[in-house]
């Protein structure tokens, strides 16, 4: 079991990818706190999962807009858990309109939860790992962290931001024993993607190489592995759980 004993806290972890990489750290052995908006499923989810394997499951709220929330969050993990080996800096939302529609107060929530959001959590996470001397953290970003695409401009500024926060950040963790990398995952069939219509779907699908959007557990696998000590050589990377998307063109 890759993840045997160590603790594990997953923002947007109520939903989607978080939800499945909840489940997959606690098959690996990890405990797992659940942190999501309180208004989420995330006490009926850490109850389901809790008991079913050696590691606890539980819920915390927290809404990653807010830096006392954030810094309770880790704070209360530690003091649930014992400990802090391991974040998935995964909380996030959608966000569609062209760039001269865009309000000032709509474009900065994408940033505010999907880019400022990740370095909230993250820079809590670093006050807690650098005296232990460990740690792993791994940011959500996307396909649109690299590529761009209409309709996307705030979404696509937050995701390039986390890849390039993801890099400056494992430079400077590299000599205090922690970790910091990144996941980009293509289109993933998540509530995230709930409202497309068929058409818009099928030409997203379209894009993916191997045929198909991606599943949430499919990312979760990538997840674990980074913050595992499979990983412990792997610092500042960006791992691609895409279908093949920005492997270009055939
Ligand atoms: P989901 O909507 O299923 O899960 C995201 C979770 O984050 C939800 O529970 C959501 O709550 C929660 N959340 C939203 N805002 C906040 C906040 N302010 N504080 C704390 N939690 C919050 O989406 P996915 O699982 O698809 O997405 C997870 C991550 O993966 C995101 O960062 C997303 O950008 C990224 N991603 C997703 C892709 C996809 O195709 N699905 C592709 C590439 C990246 P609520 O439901 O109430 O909004």
């Amino acid at each position: 079991m890759r993840l045997k004993g160590k603790s594990i806290l997953i923002t947007g972890g109520a939903s989607g990818i978080g939800l499945a990489t909840a489940g997959r750290c606690l098959e690996e052995g990890a405990g797992v706190v659940l942190a999501d908006l309180p208004t989420s499923q995330g006490v009926a989810h850490a109850k389901d999962l809790n008991g079913r394997h050696a590691g606890r499951c539980l819920f915390l709220p927290c809404d990653v807009t807010a830096t006392d929330q954030v810094d309770r969050l880790i704070a209360d993990t530690v003091k649930e858990l014992g400990r802090l080996d391991g974040v998935f800096n995964n909380a996030g939302i959608g966000g569609m309109s062209l760039a001269h529609a865009y309000s000032d107060e709509d474009f900065l929530r994408v940033i505010d939860i999907n880019l400022i959001g990740v370095f909230r959590v993250a820079r809590a996470a670093l006050r807690q790992m650098y005296p232990q001397g460990s740690g792993s953290i791994v940011n959500c970003a996307s396909i649109l962290g690299v590529f761009g695409q209409t309709m996307v401009a705030a979404y696509s500024a937050a995701k390039g931001g986390v890849v390039n926060l993801t890099r400056t950040l494992a430079l400077e963790a590299a000599g205090k024993g922690v970790r910091v990398n990144a996941v980009g995952p293509g289109y993933i069939d998540t509530p995230l993607l709930s409202g497309l219509d068929p058409d818009v779907r099928q030409a997203l699908i379209d894009l993916h190489p191997l045929g198909r959007m991606g599943r949430p557990e499919e990312v979760a696998h990538a997840v674990a592995f980074l913050l595992s000590d499979e990983a412990s050589f792997t610092t500042g990377s960006l791992l691609m759980v895409d279908g093949g998307f920005t492997a270009g063109k055939s």
